[in-house]
């Protein structure tokens, strides 16, 4: 019997570890002496182990892949992982995002909309209702066809709200469509807010659509990031669309920030104390994924991590794409699908108004056109971006990575904006280790 290669150790310094497996996860919390003969552990008898530890701790590491029969035999439980996650010639198709607009009345220092993708030159920069229509006809068609029963549409940009008009024709449209297919259709958008009006408030409403914006933060915070298209400060023009929603009865429970060099002094408990105010729940705090933020990692790391357990003091949930490897890692793989998020997985078609197909909005990685949805999953590129999930393909580096699994080469928009450059990349590997370990540590001393 062996020890598994991708076993994880995190010390507590209570006595206790933390393990996991980079693979299958199975965080569990050991005595140190258990964890120091994992670590040490050569070949060994399982008789003389279970003696020394119990049957049950046989079993339970058995189970969780730490203590396996052969390095060989791993490695067909890995790769079944990947072909059993992403079968050939089928859909794994469930959302839908139609970028309604490529333009924005905002300048965002750090938007990855306008730093990555290239689709934001196309001539179209409106989203038509013809293309609209026909993208949602074929993801319905596809979903139905897959037996899928979960239908998401997303409305995003650039700034959707430039493009209202379609937005507002396509709402009975999709309402045609449930009452057609019989099915229900879960609609979200996510707009800056800033145009927002009392009408369109009172239409999304009215048409269960779920919003989702972004604020970076108490107003000094905001104004230093994000900006018109005339420099001048944003959090007014923001917090007009804010009100609005309040004064309807649907104020939002949680908003988006984006932390470049410019406002990360600004990251603190205060944010946490205004949402509060607020009544929020939520606060996504991101890391700009594509541009480079000079601090160091750690300190960006220590940050977030006591902003987070301020925030959980007051039961408001602090999240960001830091987080995602950490909620993966409470997944069970051979059960779920897992993955960085639903662009990585093959799991969202972001329709461009030019009729170009992403596997994400800020993605130039293009799967095909609308027209070629219902058999998207036959299209070379939407095969090859599965193919790239392949575990087995990733770099060294992921393989030797603790949260390699959970985390799976990271997003996606990264690397393409930093092609020949691993300065960025490392550093978002730093943080997501280093904020996995942190909230590890969070729930083990919660
Ligand atoms: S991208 Fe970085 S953090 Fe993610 S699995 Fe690879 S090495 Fe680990
Ligand atoms: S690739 Fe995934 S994580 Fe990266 S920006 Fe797109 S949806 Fe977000």
């Amino acid at each position: 019997m062996l020890v598994s290669r991708y076993t994880q150790f995190l010390p507590q310094g209570d006595g206790s570890t933390v393990i996991w497996h980079s693979v299958f996860g199975r965080v569990m919390q050991l005595p140190d002496q258990l964890a120091d003969f994992l670590k040490e552990a050569g070949d060994f008898n399982s008789h003389d182990f279970e003696e020394e530890f119990g049957e049950d701790a046989l079993k339970i590491l058995s189970n969780a892949h730490i203590l396996i029969d052969s390095t060989e035999q791993e490695q067909v439980d890995i790769d079944s992982l990947f072909t059993k996650h992403n079968p050939k010639h089928k859909s794994k198709v469930k959302a839908l995002s139609l970028i309604m607009s490529e333009e924005c009345p905002f300048r965002c220092v750090y938007c990855i909309h306008f730093a990555n993708s290239k689709h934001y030159y196309n001539q179209e920069k409106m989203m038509s209702l013809e293309v609209a229509k026909a993208s949602i006809d074929s993801y319905l068609g596809l979903m139905i066809k897959n037996g899928e029963t979960d239908f998401y549409i997303n409305f995003g940009g650039g700034e959707p709200l430039l493009n209202y008009r379609t937005i507002a024709e396509i709402l009975p449209y999709i309402k045609e469509c449930e009452s057609l297919y019989d099915i229900k259709i879960k609609l979200g958008i996510n707009t800056n807010l800033s145009l927002l009006t009392r009408e369109m408030a009172e239409t999304f409403i009215r048409y269960n659509v779920e919003i989702a914006t972004s604020l970076d933060g108490t107003k000094s915070g905001n104004n230093k990031v994000r900006l018109t298209k005339d420099l001048s400060g944003t959090y007014d023009s923001i917090m007009r669309g804010f009100n609005i929603l309040k004064e309807l009865g649907h104020p939002l429970d949680g908003f988006a920030m984006t932390v470049t060099e410019a406002n990360l002094s600004d990251v603190d408990t205060e944010i946490i104390d205004w949402a509060d105010s607020l009544g929020m729940k939520e606060v996504r705090i991101d890391i700009d994924v594509v541009g480079i933020v000079n601090s160091s990692m750690q300190k960006i790391i220590d940050k977030l991590t006591r902003v987070r357990k301020y925030a959980m003091e007051k039961g408001i949930s602090v999240i960001g794409f830091w987080s995602r490897p950490a909620e993966n890692l409470g997944l069970i793989p051979e059960e779920e699908d897992i993955g960085f998020c639903g662009g990585e997985r093959g799991n969202s078609l972001c329709v461009a108004p030019s009729g170009q197909v992403f596997p994400c909005g800020y993605s130039n990685y293009q799967l095909g056109n609308y027209q070629d949805i219902p058999t998207i999953y036959e299209n070379s590129a939407y095969v090859e971006l599965l193919d790239n999930r392949n575990l087995n393909i990733q770099p060294d580096k992921c393989k030797k990575c603790p949260i390699f699994g959970f985390c799976r080469g990271g997003c996606l928009i990264t690397k393409e904006a930093n092609q020949g450059s691993t300065e960025k990349q490392s550093a978002m590997c730093e943080l997501y280790v280093g904020m996995t370990e942190a909230i590890i540590r969070q729930q083990v001393t919660a």
